[in-house]
């Protein structure tokens, strides 16, 4: 026997599960959203963090787990970094704003998780914006900020600027 929508009565071969037909569950969904605006943006926020949540694990396991400078391996630590212009490029939308990080992480997934980008942790990441290296590089490149806040590590060359 092919169920039938308890609410229309209209015939779905498609679920035995759902009361409703299609058109029914579309409609009621719809109104509950229309009856529950709070309880509907938070379970779209909690869905948007599920899915967030997700990629951002899958992104940093495709790219080894751990941060490529340091090895930092907590999860909340870690970020997208563009190693080339080219990359950050695909990652921002024609009017030059910056993709966000879902979209992003689904985009790199659908390339194959190109290697224009790579795994930093916070620390690295800034480091690397801010001076272009990280502490964590050949000390000899690295830019002198702020003397003295490494004290068990010699920089060569003298403090400017
Ligand atoms: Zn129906
Ligand atoms: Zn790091
Ligand atoms: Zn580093």
């Amino acid at each position: 026997m092919i169920p039938t929508c308890t609410q229309c009565g209209k015939e779905k071969p498609e679920s035995r599960v759902d009361p409703y037909c299609a058109e029914c569950r579309r409609a009621r969904n719809i109104k509950w959203r229309t009856e529950n605006p709070e309880k509907h943006l938070e379970m779209s926020r909690r869905h948007k963090r599920d899915a967030q949540t997700r990629a951002k694990l899958e992104f940093v396991q495709a790219y080894g787990g751990k941060c490529t400078c340091c090895g930092e391996s907590e999860i909340h630590f870690l970020t997208i970094e563009h190693l080339t212009p080219e990359g950050l490029a695909l990652h921002k939308w024609p009017n030059g704003k910056r993709m966000d990080t879902l979209t992003t992480i689904r985009r790199l997934k659908k390339a194959g998780w190109p290697d224009y980008v790579t795994v930093l942790c916070m620390n690295c990441n800034y480091a690397k914006g801010m001076f272009g290296f990280c502490p964590h590089d050949d000390l000899g490149t690295f830019p002198i900020r702020f003397p003295g806040s490494f004290p068990e590590r010699r920089y060569p060359g003298t403090m400017e600027g």
